[in-house]
C-alpha cells in the first residue's frame, strides 16, 4: 500500500483521455510515454455510447429528451454566475458557517460540509471537458484562488437507481447533476451578492476532484467503490462544491467503520459486471482509495448506454442501514455481520427492481 503526495491532473481522467483526437498534438503529447494506456483508451474513443441503450427507437425518441436540455441549462447557470459582479461586502456575524450550511440545504442540498482548500486540492492542469460550456480549457493551468469549499450531496432517486443499469439509472444521475448545478449556482450567486467571490463546480467544469473534498468535509467515507459513501444514503448521491473566499469553520473527516465494513461486504466489487472494482487499497494524498480500472467501467457504460450504476444499487448503505446499527458498528465485527445479514435477507446480493417506472412506462 503506497503513500504518495501528488497534484491532481484532470488530463488523466478517463473522459479527458478518451476525448483526445487521434493524431492531434495533444494526443501525441499525452500518450508519448503511455503506450499501454493508449491501447486501452483507443477503442473507447469517440463512441456514441448513449445509442447503445437497449430500447427501441420510439422509446429513445420519447424519453431521451427528458435529459437532453440539461447541459444547456447548466451552461446558462454557469454563465449567470460568471457574469455576476461581486457586490460590496455585507456585515456578517463572526461565525456564519451554520447559516451557510442551512442556506445550501435551502437551495437543494441533502447534506453540507466545509473544508479548506490547499494547493493539492485543485487540479493542476485542466482536461478540456468544458465543451458544453462553449470553451476548451485543455492544458490550462488551474488557478487556486479560493480558500474554502462548501461541499454538498444531492440524493438520487432510489427507485430509479434500483433499475440500474437500465435507463432509469441515467435519469437519476442526470437529474442529480442538474440539481447539483442549480444548488451550487444559487449559492455562488448568493455569495457574490454578499461580497465574496465564488465558483460553482458543475458536471461540465470541475476545479478539483470532489470525492477527496467531500471526505475532508465529513460527508462520508470512501468505500471500495471509490465513491463517497454516506451514512444516510450510501453512494446514492452526487457531489457538488462551491469554492469561495468567505472564511468558514471547517469540518473533519468522519469514521463510522466503513473501511472494515467494506472488507466484509465487497458487494460492489462482486456485482460489478466489468470487474473494475478491486479490494486493493491505495493511499492518495493521505486518503484511502481502492485500485480501480476506469476503462473497464467505461466499457460497461458503452454497452449499457447508461452510467451503469450497479455499484450504487449494490451498497447496503444505499438501501438503508438503521442509524442505531451504524452507531454501534465501528470496531464491532458482529454488528457489521448482522447489518450485512439483514441486508442480504432483505435485498439479496444486489437490490434490483424489474420493470419500468411510470415515468417511462408504455401501457399499450
Ligand atoms: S458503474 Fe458499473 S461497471 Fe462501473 S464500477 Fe460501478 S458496477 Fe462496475
Ligand atoms: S457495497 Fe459494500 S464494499 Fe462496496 S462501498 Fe458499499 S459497503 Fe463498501
Amino acid at each position: 500500500m503506497g503513500d504518495y503526495m501528488k497534484k491532481y491532473d484532470e488530463r488523466n481522467t478517463l473522459f479527458s483521455r478518451v476525448s483526445l483526437i487521434e493524431g492531434t498534438k495533444e494526443y501525441n503529447e499525452y500518450y508519448k510515454n503511455l503506450e499501454d494506456q493508449k491501447e486501452l483508451d483507443d477503442p473507447l474513443r469517440n463512441l456514441p455510447f448513449r445509442d447503445k441503450l437497449k430500447k427501441d427507437q420510439d422509446y429513445k425518441n420519447m424519453f431521451y429528451p427528458l435529459i437532453e436540455s440539461n447541459k444547456y441549462l447548466i451552461k446558462d447557470l454557469y454563465n449567470r454566475v460568471q457574469k455576476t459582479e461581486i457586490k460590496p461586502k455585507v456585515k456578517l456575524p463572526q461565525n456564519f458557517t451554520n447559516n451557510i450550511k442551512e442556506i445550501t440545504k435551502y437551495f437543494g442540498a441533502t447534506n453540507v460540509g466545509i473544508t479548506k482548500l490547499t494547493d493539492n486540492s485543485y487540479y493542476e492542469i485542466a482536461g478540456g471537458l468544458t465543451g458544453a460550456l462553449g470553451f476548451n480549457n485543455y492544458n490550462e493551468k488551474i488557478k487556486n484562488k479560493y480558500s474554502t469549499a462548501i461541499v454538498y450531496t444531492i440524493k438520487m432517486d432510489k427507485e430509479m437507481i434500483n433499475r440500474a443499469p437500465f435507463f432509469e439509472e441515467l435519469l437519476a444521475t442526470e437529474n442529480a447533476y442538474y440539481k447539483v448545478a442549480n444548488t451550487g449556482s444559487r449559492l455562488a450567486l448568493y455569495l457574490k451578492n454578499i461580497g465574496y467571490d465564488a465558483f460553482s463546480n458543475n458536471s461540465e467544469y470541475y476545479l478539483a476532484p470532489l470525492v477527496p473534498l467531500a471526505y475532508d468535509a465529513g460527508l462520508g467515507e470512501i468505500g471500495m467503490c471509490n465513491h463517497l459513501v454516506t451514512v444516510d444514503n450510501g453512494n446514492n448521491v452526487r457531489l457538488g462544491a462551491v469554492f469561495t473566499n468567505l472564511e468558514l469553520e471547517a469540518d473533519h473527516p468522519i469514521d463510522f467503520g466503513l473501511n472494515a465494513f467494506c472488507k466484509r461486504c465487497s458487494l460492489c466489487m462482486m456485482n460489478c459486471p466489468s470487474k473494475a472494482i478491486t479490494h486493493k487499497e491505495r493511499i492518495v494524498n493521505g486518503r484511502r482509495f481502492f485500485k480501480f480500472t476506469d476503462t473497464k467501467c467505461f466499457k460497461m457504460w458503452t454497452s449499457s448506454g447508461t452510467d451503469c450504476g450497479i455499484c450504487i444499487e449494490s451498497c447496503p448503505f444505499t438501501q438503508g442501514v438503521s442509524i442505531e446499527d451504524v452507531k454501534k458498528m465501528k470496531d464491532d465485527q458482529d454488528v457489521m455481520d448482522d447489518i450485512l445479514a439483514k441486508h442480504i435477507i432483505k435485498n439479496g446480493r444486489r437490490k434490483f427492481t424489474k420493470g419500468d417506472l411510470p415515468i417511462v412506462r408504455r401501457d399499450s
